[in-house]
């Protein structure tokens, strides 16, 4: 495990977590886990955990913590520790749900705009057609929460994504981790949006060149604001290096 201003980032590439998760499916049914939560973090996320005690603390306590983003490969790198490569939300979405069709594990999608979750669900089934997809529901659910978390729960899947958006899918997931009896649960951001068509990723160059930040910024210029964090995040990777330094 690594730091990165002070927050805890593990040391994993996405075979290493894809075998981690295994081993969290199989505690679970062993009656050895009460179920496992997952944080993608990016720099984004580092910057609004620093001042987000409950998020600090849900980051802390989650049974794997993903680098996902350039810039914790590259703050990672600032301090001569090696990140193989980013362990995204949606990367890891694909990856599992290859692995779940093998395996019979069973997913639930949880999140999004009302038909998105559904047809996120019809084109993962058509890239994987022994995929068990046990259930769907959209992120829009504030005044039915109890009735959705029953029903996830009756439908008993093994992998839960939230597509619900950073802080709130991780709150979300760490405040009903209890009740929801996941084995896996994982927020991962937009990413139905783009498994159904509706969001454009980045093209696999731009991400080679560590800039899906930019292609994101471009295509949604309302975001900029939370870009703010990314120079921000930078700059005080850089200074508490040098802090670091001069100790
Ligand atoms: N969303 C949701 N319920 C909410 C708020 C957001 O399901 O109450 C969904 C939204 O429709 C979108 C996703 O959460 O699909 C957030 O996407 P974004 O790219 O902003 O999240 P990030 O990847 O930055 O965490």
């Amino acid at each position: 495990m690594i730091r990165i201003l002070g927050l805890r980032v593990d040391q994993v590439n996405m075979e290493q977590a894809l075998a981690r998760l295994s081993e969290a499916i199989a505690a679970f049914r062993a009656g050895k886990s009460r179920g496992a939560q997952v944080v993608t973090i990016n720099p984004e996320g580092i910057w609004l955990a620093r001042g987000d005690e409950q998020l600090r603390r849900i980051i802390e306590e989650a049974y794997l913590v993903t680098p996902d983003g350039s810039g914790v490969l590259w703050a990672a790198a600032r301090q001569g520790k090696i990140l193989d490569e980013r362990v995204t939300g949606i990367d890891l979405l694909y990856r599992l749900c290859e692995r779940a069709a093998e395996e019979q594990w069973r997913v639930y999608l949880l999140g999004a705009k009302p038909g998105i979750a559904d047809e996120a669900a019809a084109r993962l089934r058509l890239a994987y057609p022994h995929l068990l997809i046990v259930g769907r529901e959209n992120g829009y659910f504030r005044d039915r929460e109890e009735q959705v978390i029953c029903e996830i729960a009756a439908s008993r899947p093994d992998i839960l994504f939230a597509a619900l958006g950073m802080p709130y899918q991780e709150k979300w997931l760490a405040a009903n981790i209890e009740k929801l009896g996941c084995a896996v649960m994982i927020g991962v951001g937009g990413s139905f949006d783009v498994i159904a068509g509706r969001v454009r990723r980045a093209p696999r160059l731009l991400q080679r060149l560590r800039l899906e930040w930019l292609w994101r910024l471009l295509h949604d210029p309302r975001r900029w604001r939370r870009f703010l964090a990314i120079p921000r995040f930078m700059a005080a990777v850089r200074r508490e290096i040098k802090n670091n330094n001069e100790k």
